[in-house]
């Protein structure tokens, strides 16, 4: 059987560093391992627009910004197909058929929609388009057959929805379908990163984001302000590591050459956060460490970044020869999944 990924992300924002080790990291690696025989990468501007209806220039606009974060991390368009989800629209037709496959009750369930419902307020006036997306995220993936899906933690419901898709459909019209895969970053860290704010997962929607383009001194300046254990109030103090953000930055992040090149006092980070643990070591301290840390992390990346910001006429060209090819792999599969549902009528 081939080995083929889709994955992709919204354009609602610049990507963060959540995405970056939540998924993008990982995408570029698979890419680069030559496992898979396809790789597709979609910007999925119909799916922002589903909470997104009074914006398109934001949807618009943001799919430049996501093609550039993309560069910059290391896809290469030789290697990753990417694409605009609008432009292949047998996606949507796809999602269609899907619905009638699917129980309101069902997508009442997804943890995931019940939790950005909450997030974005629509508890009374959910737009149903937006109740789909899980569908049409079905539609994205098992369009291009794909046996694997590199996300966040986030996703796990989204697949778990596509693979009742997968087999309800090819229960009753025949083996059509594919069940995909998530892959998840094996550094639990990098799961679910949560923002800068401690609370939540680091998210476009609640602005407490390092981005992928921060300048370093935004960089420093959202690190500086992070919070870190309520109970650490003075540096004496016993602290704790786990749930802490910054620790949980270092564990996403930090490397032991980091420690050699910056805190040549610790050998890890186990060492660290020992230290930390005892009492005596600084917030102020471990938050310098992790931005040297990011900085050296995000350089390479910011560096490509403008790079690509000057050849914007080939990033637009990128997209529109990748959604040509996204299209006829798509197109393959519509044309069998109506041969199955016997409504291929001429
Ligand atoms: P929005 O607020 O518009 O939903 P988002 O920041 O949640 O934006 P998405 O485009 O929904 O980003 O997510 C794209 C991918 O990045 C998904 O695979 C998701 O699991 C992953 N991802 C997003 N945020 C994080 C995070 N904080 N930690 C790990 N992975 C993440
Ligand atoms: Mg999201």
């Amino acid at each position: 059987m081939k080995q083929i990924i889709l994955t992709g992300d919204r354009p609602t924002g610049r990507l963060h560093v959540g995405h970056y080790v939540g998924s993008l990291k990982e995408r570029v690696r698979l890419q680069n391992s030559g496992a898979y025989d396809e790789i597709y990468i979609m910007i999925a501007d119909a799916q922002a627009l589903t909470d997104n209806a009074e914006h398109p220039e934001k949807v618009r606009q943001n799919i430049m910004q996501v093609a550039l974060d993309y560069l910059a991390c290391g896809l290469e368009p030789e290697k990753s197909c990417i694409f605009i989800q609008s432009m292949v629209p047998q996606l949507t037709e796809l999602s269609f058929y899907y619905m009638n496959l699917v129980t309101v009750s069902r997508l009442q369930r997804n943890p995931t929609v019940k939790a950005e419902i909450k997030q974005k307020n629509f508890e009374t006036s959910i737009p149903v388009g937006f109740f789909c997306y899980p569908i049409s995220q079905a539609a994205d993936i098992t369009a291009f057959q794909a046996t694997a899906v590199p996300a966040g933690e986030d996703q796990e419901p989204m697949l778990e929805q596509t693979r009742e898709i997968v087999r309800k459909f090819n229960d009753l019209y025949g083996e059509t379908l594919t069940e995909p895969k998530i892959v998840l970053p094996s550094n639990q860290a990098c799961l679910r990163l949560p923002g800068i704010d401690g609370k939540a997962k680091m998210s476009k929607s609640l602005g407490n984001c390092i981005y992928l383009s921060d300048e370093p001194e935004d960089v420093k300046k959202k690190i500086m302000s992070m919070f870190t254990d309520p109970t650490h109030l003075r540096r004496d103090d016993p602290g704790h590591t786990e749930n802490n953000p910054v620790f949980i930055y270092l564990e996403a992040f930090s490397r032991p050459e980091h420690f050699t090149k910056f805190l040549s006092d610790y050998q890890n980070l186990d060492e660290l956060k020992a230290h930390y643990e005892r009492g005596g070591l600084g917030d102020v301290t471990v938050k310098k460490f992790l931005n040297n840390v990011m900085q050296a992390e995000l350089a390479p990346i910011r560096e490509r970044r403008k790079e690509w910001e000057q050849r914007l006429p080939e990033v637009k060209e990128i997209l529109r020869a990748g959604s040509e090819k996204a299209e006829k792999k798509a197109a393959e599969t519509l044309y069998a999944v109506r041969n199955a549902m016997q409504i291929n009528y001429f």
